[in-house]
């Protein structure tokens, strides 16, 4: 199985990710985590540069290009060999977050996007999608609070909001692949959510 997991910043991905792997280990289910922009040593050295925030000159196709390469040794790498052998692979965002951020929240047309990674993932596509939907002004906050913020979480909330839109509107147009989870409420809440669609998926 294939699952990735998806939200703006600060929405809670990443907590809920280490539940969804300790839930599935308890099943027994052999289970591959991973990251985008990263997951693999070159992915990772590109993800550097990515969101150094020295590098304020990035165009944006530049940027839409490099997260194409960096998806395209993430997936022949690690997901498709993962996936042959039979395991779980979570990936913490994929090709969505390049609709909703370089896409709906830079402004690049979503056909050259989906063109463009039509090369990076040579026919991958999930099996499911959780989307953590939260208001991007709460998450944003929570996110500030917690660690500091990177390159392009620093971005104005304009271009946070219609990052959020963007997911919103995929999630309405993939509906059977993308599952809207509120994320406005308890981790235990969530993840009581995030266990129904795994128990669907997986027949548990
Ligand atoms: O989810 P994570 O915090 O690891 O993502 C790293 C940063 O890269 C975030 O600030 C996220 O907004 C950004 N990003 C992006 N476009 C993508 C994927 C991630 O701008 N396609
Ligand atoms: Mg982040």
């Amino acid at each position: 199985y294939f699952i990735t997991v998806e939200g703006t910043d600060g929405s809670g991905k990443t907590t809920q990710i280490k539940l969804i792997e300790e839930y599935l280990k308890s099943k027994n289910k052999s289970v591959v985590l991973t990251r985008e922009p990263g997951g693999t040593q070159i992915s990772e050295k590109i993800r550097d540069i990515l969101l150094d925030s020295q590098n304020s000159e990035m165009g944006i196709t530049t940027e839409m290009l490099l997260y194409a390469s960096a998806r395209s040794q993430l997936v022949s790498e690690v997901i498709r060999p993962a996936i042959k052998e039979g395991k779980v692979v979570i990936c913490d965002r994929f090709v969505d977050s390049s609709y909703v951020y370089q896409g709906f929240g830079r402004g690049i047309d979503l056909k050259v996007i989906t063109d463009v990674n039509r090369i990076a993932l040579d026919g991958l596509v999930p099996d499911i999608t959780l989307f953590f939907d939260i208001d991007p002004v709460d998450a944003l906050r929570r996110r500030s609070n917690a660690t500091g913020l990177d390159r392009i979480e620093k971005e104005k909330m304009d271009f946070h909001k219609r990052v959020y839109n963007g997911y919103k509107k995929l999630a309405m147009l993939y509906s059977d692949r993308i599952t809207c989870i509120d994320s406005s409420r308890s981790i235990e809440e969530i993840f009581g959510d995030v266990k129904v669609c795994l128990n669907e998926l997986m027949d548990f």
